[in-house]
């Protein structure tokens, strides 16, 4: 059987304060092994027992996690999307703001409008709506 290679164990040292991992080499005392050292690969720092490691994974240095990644917008009711800005002959996107051409002010692609008047989908959003094969 293979042996599998262990995955590094990320961690943040409080010792050199840097990111980095986990180096687990066993201990020996005379030829048995009696336990594990448990140090930064970085500096060298021991640490006294698992519980002690300060591990990454709880909070991850990512800008976005799942949790704070707005909700997804396709659950907007279809009456909602109906209204939204994105789907309006007014909506005016470039690469830095929308903005409502009718209004003149920024919005959002998700807002809704009681002024809305559509605009054909733009493909890239367009649902695949190919006509049924099976009806005639
Ligand atoms: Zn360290």
């Amino acid at each position: 059987m293979p042996r599998r290679e262990p995955a590094k164990v990320e961690l943040h040292c409080p010792a050199c304060g840097r990111d980095s991992w986990l180096l687990r080499k066993p201990r020996y005392e005379g030829f048995s092994k009696v336990g594990e050292t448990l140090s930064c690969a970085l500096c060298g720092h021991e640490f006294a027992s698992e519980a002690d490691i300060p591990f990454k994974d709880s909070r991850r240095p990512m800008v976005f996690s799942e949790d704070d990644r707005p909700r997804p917008v396709k659950v907007f009711r279809e009456d909602e999307k109906g209204k939204m800005c994105r789907y309006c002959a007014e909506y005016v996107v470039n690469p830095f703001l929308q903005r409502c051409g009718l209004h003149k002010c920024e919005v959002q692609a998700t807002d809704t409008c009681p002024h809305f008047h559509p605009k054909p989908p733009p493909k890239e959003t367009a649902e695949p709506e190919s006509p049924d094969p099976f009806k005639l």
